[in-house]
């Protein structure tokens, strides 16, 4: 998808949020994969879940606080593509501008991958409030179109060796 409508939908000298020039920097070096979720308060709260891949941030808004614990599934729909050090954005977005409101780090820390296919993100997400197994599952996955997905975390599994 790349940053074309990340861009598209801001105007860069009025909001503090980054263009997408610089990238690299909220890359972590243990080996892991930039993981945050901004409390994003615009019109309607909502928590922004996103997930580094590549040299983005695959990202989806999740209405209601996402689980730190399993047996709760939350909506999540799929938004634009972010750039990487979208990561350490925190601030205001002034009114009149696109999703006007506070913007606050509510987690942060690494994921790595345990199985992704097109339609499901299975990660271990290493945050402060949420930690261990988290699924994302596109609720219609023959539906190119369709943006909305599942966030759950899943019971321990056992890992390998
Ligand atoms: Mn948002």
């Amino acid at each position: 998808m790349g940053l074309t409508r990340y861009q598209a939908k801001r105007r860069f000298e009025r909001t503090p949020e980054p263009s997408g020039g610089g990238g690299v920097e909220a890359t972590v070096s243990n080996g892991g994969l930039v993981y945050v979720i901004q409390k994003h308060r615009a019109k309607r709260l909502h928590w922004d879940l996103r997930l580094q891949e590549g040299n983005i941030l695959k990202s989806w808004a999740v209405p209601k606080e996402p689980p730190a614990d399993a047996g709760v599934r939350r909506l999540a729909v799929e938004v634009e593509d972010h750039p990487l050090d979208y990561a350490l954005f925190e601030g205001t977005i002034p009114a009149g501008e696109y999703g006007a409101g506070e913007v606050e780090i509510w987690d942060r820390g690494t994921y790595r991958v345990i199985e992704t296919t097109p339609a499901k993100r299975w990660i271990e997400i290493s945050g402060t409030r949420l930690r261990g197994a988290y699924v994302l599952l596109k609720l219609k996955p023959g539906e190119k179109d369709d943006r909305n997905w599942l966030f759950f975390k899943t019971k321990p599994f056992e890992t390998q060796g």
